[in-house]
């Protein structure tokens, strides 16, 4: 059962630090999420296509949906109709995916560049150096169903909080030298997301943009 109290005291910090709450409903049922949104809640994340494109069509239109999980690029083309954000471009070909499908679809898709900033090997990511390299071959630019508007990480899972800010930090700098190399005359790439149950507070002193919170409005996962 969400917890609305939760949600409220999440909506009033995220309010008063100007950061945007990503209500990560993966797992949830179309119930849940609508007594979320009936409290006022607008955007929300879901991780996996299966699930996105089961509950999207049954709820309301006004939702802005954040895919925010590794993204398969034969999933692409049914993930893009119902996604306004995709947090998760992991790689070239992903990119050049999504801008294909929203081309067909006759839509712009906000899209985050994922960098590796955790020690583990399990999450994914461009490798910044090699992102940048990337960037540099100006490819990004002829990808016209894609709105670039910045970066998301995930910091390695640790009650090391001083670990979890320094990844954080890394990201922060990251996101500032890709906006001054690549993206200085686009205004849209403005957004770091980065930040969940367990970080959250020390994401938004390092300059977070966008949180993605699930346990903390939804309750615990089972799965
Ligand atoms: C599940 C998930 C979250 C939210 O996790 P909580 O710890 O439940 O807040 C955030 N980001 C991504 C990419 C996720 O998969």
């Amino acid at each position: 059962m969400p917890n609305l109290e939760n949600l409220n005291t999440l909506q009033e910090f995220t309010q008063k630090e100007n950061v945007r709450l990503v209500a990560v409903s993966k797992t949830k049922t179309v119930e849940d999420i609508l007594e979320v949104y009936t409290a006022g809640q607008r955007d929300f994340g879901e991780n996996k296509a299966q699930e996105l494109i089961n509950k999207a069509p049954q709820l309301p239109d006004d939702i802005q949906w954040h895919f925010i999980g590794h993204l398969q690029s034969n999933k692409v083309k049914f993930v893009v109709p119902h996604a306004n954000w995709i947090h998760s471009v992991d790689r070239p070909k992903i990119a050049r995916t999504i801008s294909k499908e929203a081309q067909k679809a006759g839509k712009i898709v906000n899209c985050l560049l994922q960098i590796h900033i955790a020690d583990e090997e399990n999450k994914f990511g461009f490798e910044f150096k090699k992102l940048h390299a990337w960037l540099t071959l100006n490819e990004f630019k002829e990808l016209e169903g894609i709105n670039w508007c910045g970066v998301m990480g995930m910091a390695t899972l640790t009650d090391d909080m001083q670990k979890v800010k320094n990844e954080f930090q890394t990201l922060s700098k990251y996101f500032s030298t890709l906006k001054k190399d690549f993206f200085s005359e686009n205004n849209d790439f403005k957004e770091i997301s980065m930040g969940m149950t367990g970080d959250y507070k020390e994401a938004v002193e390092c300059g977070s943009t966008m949180v993605r919170i699930g346990s903390l409005i939804f309750g615990e996962r089972n799965s």
